[in-house]
């Protein structure tokens, strides 16, 4: 099939229009300013702030003007991610799309569907007269995948609206109704090294094989974090023998569950180190989910150097034996929704000091202080310092709001069948404007996409025409 004969049609030629555009995030200009000059030309009212954000007032269609306004919003920028053997440079080259029967992706890079089909719905509707709806306030932000920085930016006063539709989710069928807010905790760990005494035996120690996943959707799944488990073997060799250690690295972003942890090691008895390493293994072996079956720990001869020292090295351990990492709590209203977690994400030195992140997230403000006061405590305790950056709020959940009922019951009119409302454990642009606006009713919905964030990123075309066909009918109802 063509893609210019896609259904709806608008959708698809303004998704067309702005996967022209390259639009990462922290480069949103130049969608900014499309989607400003596209509305303005539409007649509507609109607004570019300092963050890029595109804020816009649409006049309510004949009959409607006694309804109150609603609210749609979604963010302009993608993730950037391209298949190794992909020439793809993210600030010049558009985003080329491919179907496959019912899948829209890209060409070896993500699509952006994550959240351009917000961008396009919410274009297509400004470019709908004839669609019957209240007054509607559209709302376009800005780095919402690294740092939510437009909405944090966003000056709610212009709006009039208290009930918003965000189109930033991933599954059909279903609304997002509550949402985690997060932390990243720096712990940051003076390295004090002397040489290692020159009867030790030096080797570099490796756990690899894990599979990872997401910090925050991941996190219930049970699966093993790298540089906990890293720790745990390191703790039960140093009851048995001196073990300093150098070159600590492990993970590589803070919202991942870490797959590898490494460092190298100078080991006073090393016949020793290895039974108490492999023993621990074997436990830890034992415990681990099925997805991480490829686990493993190796060791390998290595170049001797500077290491911590003794002190040092038994402090560092027990910081990140220390370090909250896990699933905390379960939600108490939503069966199965993780409430409180944190991720143990990474570790690597930097500026005379080992920097260990920690990710943490709740659905329940006091429970992210108290993520922060854990953290604060281990790192006291071996002298090391911390800092608590890019903290956003959670959305909790309400029961039965008015919005969740015209999303089911329009769902329901439409397809003959119940739709879910849930929660997720992972962040969400809701949380922050919840906080600004504590009155605002929301839901998060949107078509099927899958494999977000990755080179496989896909929309499903049908998807896409029931949600638009739902969003128009709910806007018909609001
Ligand atoms: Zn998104």
């Amino acid at each position: 099939m063509d893609y210019n004969q896609l259904e709806p049609k608008k959708v698809f030629s303004y998704f067309k229009n702005i996967s022209n555009i390259p639009r990462g995030s922290g480069n949103e200009a130049a969608v900014a300013k499309y989607v400003y000059d596209t509305v303005t030309a539409l007649g509507h009212e609109a607004h570019l702030d300092e963050a890029n954000n595109v804020f816009v007032r649409a006049k309510a269609s004949p009959g409607y003007e006694n309804r109150a306004p609603i609210m749609i919003q979604g963010h302009l920028d993608m993730v950037c991610e391209a298949n190794r053997a992909t020439q793809h440079d993210f600030l010049t080259d558009p985003i080329r799309l491919l179907l496959d029967g019912d899948r829209l992706h890209a060409d070896g890079t993500t699509l952006g569907a994550d959240d351009g089909v917000a961008v396009a719905v919410m274009l297509a509707i400004l470019d709908s007269p004839e669609l019957p709806r209240p007054e509607l306030e559209c709302l376009f932000t800005t780095d919402e995948e690294t740092g939510l920085t437009g909405m944090r930016a966003f000056d709610p006063s212009v709006l009039r609206a208290r009930r918003m539709l965000n189109l930033d989710s991933a599954t059909e069928g279903e609304a997002i109704v509550s949402c985690a807010g997060g932390v990243r905790s720096h712990v940051y760990f003076p390295i004090e090294t002397a040489p290692a005494p020159k009867n030790y035996t030096v080797c570099t120690l490796t756990v690899g094989g894990l599979f990872g996943g997401h910090s925050g959707e991941d996190i219930h799944l049970g699966r093993t974090g790298a540089i906990a488990a890293f720790a745990r073997l390191l703790y039960t060799a140093q009851k048995v023998c001196d073990v300093r250690l150098a070159n600590v690295v492990g993970g590589s972003r803070d919202n991942a569950i870490p797959r590898e942890c490494s460092a190298d090691l100078a080991i006073a008895d090393p016949a020793a180190f290895e039974a108490a390493v492999r023993a621990e293994e074997a436990k830890i072996r034992a415990e681990l989910t099925t997805d991480d079956v490829n686990f493993h720990v190796t060791l390998e001869p290595a170049s001797s150097g500077d290491f911590l020292t003794a002190d040092a090295s038994g402090k560092l351990t027990a910081l990140l034996r220390l370090l909250p990492n896990g699933v905390h709590a379960m939600s108490r209203q939503i069966p199965g929704l993780v409430e409180t977690s944190s991720n143990l994400g990474v570790i690597r030195p930097a500026d005379n000091a080992y920097e260990i992140v920690v990710l943490s997230r709740s659905s329940v403000e006091s429970k992210i202080d108290d993520m922060e006061h854990r953290v604060e405590c281990a790192a006291k305790l071996v002298g090391g310092t911390y800092e608590h950056i890019n903290r956003y709020p959670g959305w909790d959940f309400t029961v039965g709001s008015p919005l969740q009922k015209l999303f089911l019951d329009t769902y329901r009119d439409l397809y003959g069948k119940e739709a879910r409302i849930l929660g997720i454990h992972a962040g969400l642009e809701c949380g922050l404007l919840k906080h600004k606006v504590p009155d605002m009713d929301m839901i998060s919905i949107a078509p099927d996409i899958r494999d977000l964030h990755s080179p496989d990123e896909s929309l499903s075309v049908s998807s896409m025409a029931r949600v638009w066909k739902l969003v128009c009918e709910m806007l018909k109802n609001a």
